[in-house]
């Protein structure tokens, strides 16, 4: 079998290997930040009979706009912001991965550069190198947070045409001061993109950019239903924006891209919004648990504001990480030295999780 490397590969993709969390077998799976509750029971019932429905229809190609779904997803945004956002505003994609990889097929390509503020979402320079978009490191302080006047004055030196503010930042769960996001805003001509994958699980006093709409016709925010809504295996994320954004973005989408089964899930889910979330405050919880329980084992964390925590210092994080799988409980490495990655989720999970890391704290920090 040849490797990719000897077909005629585009050159920036040669030597790379596929994003994603090593899939180890592990009693306790904490590694991608998923929602681990089970759906509601009653969504399950209403799941089945909306799929049934939709099916009937399947020799039929979906709504191409998806216009039932995004009324549903604006409505959802405008009641949990207080922003009145339209259907008109809203755009929706196979995860929040795609609605990403449109904005970059839109706005980004060749000869083109995204900015993102490492260390960040890993799929932001992967879907720009995909597109044929260049990309430029973007810096934050050494806790994590950035600096909005160095920000700025880097997105003026760039000139990209896109830039990523994730918000709350995965692998940190560092949420973004709005105040910044709007200085990086009037630093740059390109569109800007806020990843708020994880905004549901923001603290108190924790504001979306939803509320930084107005005004600014290129700012996005995209938001996905694989977290809070606990919904990965569906594969619907959106966004919000102006208008004319969702426009642009009709421009590369593929003609029927989200399936009429994908759009009737979603409907049906954002009908049982309250009950979906209900889990958010359960999860909110094990995160405040998990970083409170930190330091009395010698060990820290990063102020987190999404459904996961990155912990540490470890003397050699690979090892503690091999050292925590082998008490069954598998947490992300992702490569920062000295810190290591676990989702929040259940309290049982979170039991697991501490008291293997109480185990092997002592010999790993
Ligand atoms: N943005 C961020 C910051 C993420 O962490 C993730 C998932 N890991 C995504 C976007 C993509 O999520 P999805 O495609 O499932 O919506």
């Amino acid at each position: 079998m040849a490797s990719p490397d000897e077909l005629p590969l585009r050159p920036e993709l040669r030597g790379r290997s596929p994003y994603g969390a090593p899939q180890v077998p592990a009693a306790h799976r904490l590694n991608t930040n998923e929602n681990p509750f089970p759906l509601p029971a009653e969504l399950l019932a209403d799941l089945g009979a909306a799929l049934g429905h939709a099916a009937l229809e399947l020799n039929r190609y979906p709504d191409r706009d998806a216009v039932e779904l995004r009324a549903g997803l604006a409505e959802y945004l405008s009641r949990t912001s207080g922003e009145a956002i339209g259907p008109r505003q809203v755009w929706a994609a196979n995860g929040s991965n795609e609605v990403l990889q449109q904005i970059l097929q839109a706005f980004g390509g060749a000869g083109r550069t995204a900015l993102g503020f490492t260390p960040s979402y890993s799929m932001h320079p992967i879907i720009a190198a995909g597109t044929g978009t260049g990309w430029a490191d973007g810096h934050r302080r050494a806790d994590f947070t950035i600096d909005a006047e160095q920000a700025a004055a880097q997105v003026r030196d760039t000139a990209p045409d896109v830039v990523f503010v994730t918000s709350p930042n995965n692998p940190t769960g560092t949420a973004v001061a709005l105040e910044t996001i709007g200085r990086i805003y009037d630093a740059t001509t390109g569109v800007v993109v806020v990843d708020e994958a994880y905004a549901e699980f923001a603290r108190a006093g924790t504001p979306s950019a939803l509320t930084l709409l107005p005004g600014r016709p290129r700012l996005i925010v995209s938001r996905t239903m694989s977290k809070a809504f606990g919904m990965a295996g569906l594969r619907l994320g959106y966004l919000a924006a102006d208008p004319a954004v969702v426009d642009a973005l009709q421009l590369v989408r593929l003609p029927y891209h989200l399936g009429s089964l994908t759009q009737a899930a979603a409907r049906t889910a954002l009908a049982h919004t309250d009950a979906l979330l209900a889990t958010v405050d359960a999860v909110k919880a094990q995160r405040d648990r998990i970083v409170a329980a930190l330091p009395v084992m010698g060990l820290t964390s990063v102020p987190s504001d999404a459904n996961f925590v990155l912990f540490g210092h470890f003397l050699d994080q690979a090892k503690a990480w091999q050292a925590l799988l082998d008490r069954g409980v598998l947490v992300r490495d992702v490569g920062l030295p000295g810190w290591l990655r676990v989702t929040a989720g259940t309290e049982e999970e979170t039991d697991a999780f501490l008291t293997a890391l109480g185990e092997i704290a002592p010999d790993h920090r």
